[in-house]
């Protein structure tokens, strides 16, 4: 027997939506979650015909991806080739203006886009709204990130969104540290949202994976284009393990980020540390060390739980200082120590975390 199952709408609740979408009808003896469809070609005659164009368990990740977004979503084999193919929309010799400290990869694409006379691009600091208004000037495309990753600094999309569109400039918004949880840049007038979905919608630490959502067929139509002849797919066990991981996503951030809150407050004045930055939402805190590099350095090997490892959004609480990584923007403390806060509990994580920061002397 077969129920038709009610179509996630937007008048569901993130919750409910992480929980919800993506699912096949509700029908007698069919698994509740789409499975694991390995294929790489299909018999002919329908719409995906090949393994590169299409596969069941990418479409219902970014259906589910597509509802929390508001938009519609399509994913990539990791946040990066997702980034490209964003930043190859623009025509040759277009002006990109893109906070200064983004992230690292996506610095380096612009910088590499630049060298090979591809794009100009103008780094702005997000925190400085009219500088950012005024560089939208003949923007092609505007590129926000906030928070930054790991300045934790906040853009006023909102009046960004205005100055770019007047411009005549796509609105991009990378919003893997907030979630769609958290921030919904659709809603507020982006034209894209990016995401490093390896971060907290995966959430496990153990897939690499990218999306891109938007509300707009005709742009959706040719980034699809631009993913159909790239190749820049996922693996269908990341698309899995990605759903899997979304499912949770509301109670992980909703914890990670009571614990980052936590930890922000009893960090606040610590002798050892000269700066704490933690922008009152989300899971990131990043700290910098009064003792320099090294002491952050130290910091890093004298933890138990906290694990030294790049990356973030897990469960697992993670840390390192960023500046170990040559291609960090300088503008980047070099002491800095990006804290990504997981759902333990947090009694755990500041007893591990505060030992070994009293241990620096
Ligand atoms: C990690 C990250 C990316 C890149 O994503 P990958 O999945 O590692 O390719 C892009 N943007 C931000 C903000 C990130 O943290």
């Amino acid at each position: 027997m077969t129920e038709d199952s009610p179509a996630p709408t937007s008048d569901l609740r993130p919750a409910t939506l992480a929980v919800t979408a993506g699912r096949p009808p509700h029908t007698s003896d069919e698994p509740l979650n789409v499975p694991i469809t390995m294929a790489s070609t299909y018999v002919a005659g329908g719409d995906r015909e090949y393994g590169r164009y299409g596969n069941p368990t990418w479409a219902a990740f970014e259906d589910a991806l597509g509802a929390l977004e508001g938009g519609r979503a399509l994913s990539f084999s990791s946040g990066l080739a997702a980034v490209a193919t964003v930043l190859d929309l623009v025509g040759h010799d277009s002006l990109v203006v893109a906070p200064r400290n983004s992230y690292s990869g996506t610095i380096l694409q612009l910088a590499d886009l630049e060298s090979r006379g591809r794009i100009r691009a103008e780094l702005v600091d997000v925190r400085d709204t009219d500088a950012v208004v005024k560089a939208c000037d003949d923007a092609a495309l505007v590129w926000l990130e906030s928070p930054t990753n790991p300045a934790l600094e906040i853009a006023d999309i909102p009046a960004i969104e205005a100055a770019a569109h007047a411009a005549g400039a796509y609105l991009v918004v990378d919003n893997t540290f907030a979630t769609p949880i958290l921030q919904r840049p659709l809603e507020l007038g982006a034209d894209l949202v990016v995401h490093s979905v390896t971060k907290y919608l995966a959430g496990h630490s153990d897939a690499l994976m990218g999306a891109i959502v938007t509300r707009d067929d005709e742009l959706l139509a040719v980034l699809k284009g631009r993913r159909d002849l790239i190749g820049a797919v996922p693996g269908t066990l990341e698309a899995f393990l990605a759903l899997r991981g979304l499912r949770t996503l509301h109670l992980r951030v909703e914890r990670a980020q009571t614990n980052a809150t936590e930890l922000a407050r009893r960090l606040a004045g610590h002798r050892a540390l000269d700066e704490v930055r933690y922008p009152g939402f989300g899971g990131i805190v990043s700290i910098v060390l009064a003792q320099g590099a090294m002491a952050a350095d130290l910091l890093t090997h004298k933890t138990s739980l906290w694990v030294h490892a790049t990356s973030l959004g897990g469960v697992e609480s993670t840390f390192e200082r960023r500046r170990r990584w040559k291609s960090e923007p300088a503008t980047i403390p070099d002491a800095l120590v990006r804290l990504s806060v997981g759902i333990e509990d947090v009694e755990d994580l500041w007893a591990d975390l505060s030992r070994a920061l009293d241990d620096l002397g």
